[in-house]
């Protein structure tokens, strides 16, 4: 029966002036994913109200769907909306509109009238009394409750009359582009996706890094990195995924280097590399899934030792969370079940038995330069062999 949308945003940061920029990113975010769905939709932002209406038939299930992992929707209202052919006709819309959404009639109610165009011959209040009594004359079992309604019935009289009364919760957050762009340095684990999706959630653009080591990790254990990439675009748009070959300067650090401190030097040279990409492709900070303590290479000791080699800021949103609430949010957002797949992972092949917690940055240092200028030539070597795969 609905045949529109009318979508609330709760947070707008960026308010007075740039108000229109955080509207304008959402409604292109919305029109992305719209774009997937089927049914042809008309955006229209009008008096700091963004409304989606179907032209013609649409799939409402999935139109909802896709509107939920919008950033920057608080809430998506599924609407009626009429022509205005006086109020009697009105009447009889909203008693039909209360049947149809509210079989069960034992409720409480309030209309809540918005008069956006001010030649109605009645006014809101008039509006709410007439409406209200005739929904009561219809239903005898319903009761008003201004306080606290069970149904809060809005009517907004504009050009068209909308009647919506549902509010269906979006994801929140803020549009994805009204924060610039940052590098998600994504493995095939169960943080990383988590890591972009928060990120992401607070408007910012994300582009990927995947360092895969062939043959020693497989095209199976990238596809499931690209698999991933997808589930975390459906938020965030299309991501530009570097697949970089990594297996030279593995080889080479695990050729020159102690094993225990291997962990903490190869992701020294992720940190580097995923640093380098991201400043040409213009993102303003590095993205990864650590969590203090979680394993040997993300201790504060590890912590100082991978982030000095950045300049970036380095944003990890999952630092204070166990392993239980990531894993929470990745249920939610639909990545956890091929995290979970059984690919190897090019930190796992290598992996010292024992690999330092406390590494100490000086002998890191000192250790690094064992690999004199060839480790420059592979690092040249890799990034000019990215690989670029543009996911959506
Ligand atoms: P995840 O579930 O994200 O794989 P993890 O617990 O396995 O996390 P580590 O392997 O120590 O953690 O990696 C820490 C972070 O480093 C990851 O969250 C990710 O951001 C990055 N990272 C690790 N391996 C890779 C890789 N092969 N390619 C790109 N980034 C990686
Ligand atoms: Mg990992």
């Amino acid at each position: 029966m609905f045949t529109a949308f009318l979508i609330k945003y709760a947070e707008i940061g960026i308010k007075g002036k740039n108000r229109y920029l955080f509207e304008d990113a959402l409604i292109h975010q919305m029109k992305f994913a719209l774009k997937k769905c089927e049914g042809r939709f008309l955006i229209t932002k009008t008096q700091g109200r963004i409304f989606v209406e179907a032209e013609g038939e649409f799939d409402y299930d999935e139109t909802v769907e896709h509107l939920q992992h919008v950033f920057g929707i608080s809430g998506i209202c599924p609407m009626i909306y009429a022509e205005d052919e006086g109020f009697e006709k009105l009447c009889d819309t909203v008693v039909k509109y209360m049947d149809d959404v509210y079989p069960d009639k034992n409720k409480t109610f309030k209309v809540n009238c918005r008069r956006a165009r001010k030649n109605y011959p009645k006014d809101s209040m008039e509006v709410n009394a007439d409406l209200g009594e005739a929904i009561l004359n219809a239903y005898p079992e319903m009761t008003v409750d201004v306080h606290e309604p069970e149904i809060l019935l809005n009517v907004e009289i504009r050009e068209k009359i909308y009647i919506y009364s549902e509010i269906i919760p979006g994801p929140g957050g803020m549009p994805v582009g009204t924060g610039g762009k940052a590098m998600l340095l994504l493995s095939g684990g169960i943080d990383s996706p988590v890591a972009g999706y928060m990120i992401a959630k607070r408007g910012v653009k994300i582009d990927a890094v995947y360092f895969h080591a062939p043959p020693y990790t497989s095209e199976r254990a990238k596809q499931k990195v690209v698999d991933l990439a997808r589930l975390v675009s459906k938020y965030t748009g299309p991501i530009y995924l570097h697949v970089i070959n990594f297996t030279d300067i593995q080889l080479y650090i695990h050729e020159k280097c102690p094993h225990e401190e291997l962990t903490i030097i190869m992701r020294r040279y992720m940190m580097r590399i995923a640093e380098h990409i991201a400043k040409e492709t213009g993102c303003l900070g590095l993205i990864t899934g650590e969590s203090i303590g979680q394993v040997a290479s993300q201790t504060m000791s590890s912590l100082v030792a991978t982030n000095e080699v950045c300049e970036l800021p380095v944003y990890r949103p999952l630092i204070g969370f166990d392993k239980e609430e990531i894993v929470a949010v990745s249920k939610k957002i639909g990545t956890f079940e091929t995290s979970i797949l059984p690919f190897e992972d090019c930190c796992t092949i290598f992996v010292a038995k024992h690999p330092v917690t406390k590494p100490n940055v000086n002998i890191i240092r000192r250790h690094e330069h064992n690999l004199d200028d060839k480790i420059e030539e592979l690092v040249k070597t890799a990034l000019e062999t990215d690989e670029l795969i543009i996911v959506e």
